[in-house]
């Protein structure tokens, strides 16, 4: 299982963001996603996009992400530009997910990340050591870490599917078996 924790949400400033990040750990394979409690829209936006377009997937809020990070019984990845960078450490995080049992928490931040959170980590991790976005950086360590098997997969209970098409849109409704 693959966790996806964000740690902050500043109302209004980063509402997109928190919601892109929950989109993106969906999309690209993460089994659920953690927010703060004040990010109900982006629960809310998950769920519907879950409802809508398959699953599994699931969203939840908590008091504090910090304190989630802090009593995560499992490894944790927490991407950060300081860190290591992905190419070196992705196959050694990628078989503590497919050989243990224990669910892999990966971390972003928002605005400045507590130290504790470098240390409470088992990998820091850089998605190049340039300054960009928890989306991006998500996105990117997601397919590094499933190897892009994530773009293959199947999606359980949508009610709706995205044809692919080389020009226009085509959405069908999946009819229930
Ligand atoms: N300035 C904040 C600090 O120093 O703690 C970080 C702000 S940054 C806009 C928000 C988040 O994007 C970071 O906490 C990190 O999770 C992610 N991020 C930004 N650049 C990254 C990179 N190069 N690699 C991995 N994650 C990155």
């Amino acid at each position: 299982e693959v966790v996806v924790c964000r740690l902050g949400h500043r109302p209004g400033r980063d509402d997109r963001m928190t919601t892109h990040v929950g989109l993106t750990a969906r999309a690209l394979g993460a089994d659920r996603v953690i927010f703060p409690d004040n990010a109900t829209d982006a629960v809310e936006t998950a769920e519907d996009i879950t409802d809508r377009f398959g699953g599994p997937f699931t969203a939840e809020l908590v008091e504090k992400p910090a304190a989630v990070v802090r009593n995560w019984e499992g490894p944790i990845a927490h991407l950060t530009m300081y860190g290591e960078p992905v190419q070196t450490v992705e196959s050694e995080i990628r078989s503590t997910v497919t050989e243990g049992d224990d669910p892999l928490l990966v971390v972003v931040g928002a605005e400045k990340v507590p130290f504790e959170m470098y240390e409470q980590a088992d990998w820091n991790v850089g998605v190049t050591n340039q300054p960009h976005s928890e989306i991006a950086g998500l996105a990117v360590f997601l397919d590094r870490l499933f190897d892009g098997d994530e773009l293959d997969r199947e999606w359980v209970d949508a009610s709706r599917k995205v044809v692919p098409k080389e020009t226009g849109k085509l959405v069908l409704p999946v009819s229930e078996e």
